[in-house]
């Protein structure tokens, strides 16, 4: 068995990519879904890739989880905390559950899983851990004030956890997507999505593959020395 890979949201959208990519490139691939059944049961039937249920903003889930699938598999040697969430309204709408749901599904997942990871990978010597953040986390956006606070979150978290794994071989990077064709965007009206690709000078949404590249790149052997940063793939969307 080749090195072992956990998805978190890996059984559809950008994750499903990401799922599908790392087993192309040779890992075992674990994925975490939170409540969609059906799509994980027919990602795991076309695939063959082994899909489980847990809460990604529950701590004792994500460690739980971990421990069942070092049990069966092995350690992870890789972790895409891919699991996302939006509830968008603007403050003055925005709920204490608007809030908090999105915090913790999008960046208490990553202490969360990490935690549950890290002590291994270091005293393995080997670990590649890749958060996926978003290009509304480094610009801001309208409407947002919860999604954008949890994916510049992630920045933060990144960059600390990189200066603790760097020694050990433990790798720690965030991605920042820019708008790609998935279910979270086609939420939004057509009205709107034609104003979203207008200010996209690549002129297009990403496809979920291209964010999926660049998650298989970090955590090759060939990024080693690629720790705390952040990769913006957004078609020129955003450059800092
Ligand atoms: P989707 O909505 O298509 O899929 C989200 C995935 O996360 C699903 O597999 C879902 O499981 C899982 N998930 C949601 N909540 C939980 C939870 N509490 N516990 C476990 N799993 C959960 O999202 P995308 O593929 O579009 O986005 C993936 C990531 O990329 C997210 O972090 C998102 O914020 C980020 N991103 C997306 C962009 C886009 O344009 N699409 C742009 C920038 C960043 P289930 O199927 O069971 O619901």
């Amino acid at each position: 068995m080749g090195r072992i890979a956990v998805v978190t949201g890996g059984t559809r959208g950008i994750g499903k990519a990401i799922s599908l990519m790392l087993r192309e490139s040779g890992y075992w691939v674990v994925a975490g879904y939170g409540s969609n059944e059906r799509t994980a049961r027919e990602f795991s039937e076309s695939t063959g890739i082994p899909a489980y249920r847990w809460n990604v903003g529950d701590h004792g889930a994500c460690h739980d989880a971990v421990g069942m699938i070092e049990r069966e598999f092995g350690p992870v040697d890789v972790l895409a905390n891919n699991a996302g969430i939006t509830r968008d309204t603007c403050l003055h709408k925005m709920s204490r559950d608007d809030w908090q749901d999105v915090i913790d599904t999008n960046l208490g997942s990553c202490f969360n899983m990490a935690a549950a990871v890290f002590d291994g990978m270091r005293s393995r010597r080997f670990g590649r851990i890749v958060n996926i953040s978003s290009v509304n986390g480094q610009a801001g956006q309208f409407g947002q004030a919860n999604y954008a606070a949890a994916k510049a979150g992630i920045c933060g978290f990144t960059k600390a956890l990189a200066q603790e794994g760097a020694a050990r071989g433990v790798t720690v990077n965030t991605i920042a997507p820019g708008y790609v064709d998935t279910d979270m965007v086609r939420k939004v009206s057509p009205e709107m999505l034609d104003k979203i690709v207008a200010r996209i000078p690549v002129g297009r949404l990403a496809e979920a593959r291209e964010i999926a590249r660049g998650v298989a790149f970090l955590v090759s052997d060939d990024a080693g020395f690629i720790t705390g940063a952040t990769l913006s793939i957004n078609g020129g969307q955003y450059m800092n």
